[in-house]
């Protein structure tokens, strides 16, 4: 991949993770002061609260992963290893990159993966 394209891939990249970082700070803030609860507080129901609360939390804990993936991108395209497998190290197609710019993997690789489950969901994007 040209340096061109690796910028621009970069400005997508950082666009991402301000997008991202914002949402987790503001997830783990409401987590920290309980807002969540109080939001919910018209919810008779405890199960149904408590639920709703753990999937918010959830999406703090993927946006988290998400942003490790993120900056994990970011150093392979320092390192100018951006856009190649980490594990078969054949060029992952721009098309996917355009999807999922942090990929890590090839197509091929992420069917090899999910078939071993050995990967988190996160990682199969
Ligand atoms: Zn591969």
């Amino acid at each position: 991949m040209n340096s061109k394209k690796m910028e621009k891939f970069k400005q997508v990249l950082i666009e991402l993770r301000n997008h991202l970082s914002g949402d987790v700070e503001k997830n783990r803030k409401t987590s920290q002061t309980d807002e969540f609860t109080e939001m919910l507080a018209d919810t008779t129901d405890e199960a149904a609260r408590l639920s709703t609360r753990q999937i918010l939390l959830n999406l703090g804990e993927q946006g988290r992963e998400k942003l490790k993936l993120i900056e994990e991108a970011l150093d392979r395209i320092e390192e100018g290893s951006f856009g190649t497998c980490q594990l078969c190290e054949k060029n992952i197609p721009e098309a996917r990159l355009r999807v999922v710019p942090f990929a890590q993997y090839c197509v091929t690789c992420l069917d090899e993966l999910e078939k071993e489950k050995s990967i988190d969901r996160i990682n199969t994007i």
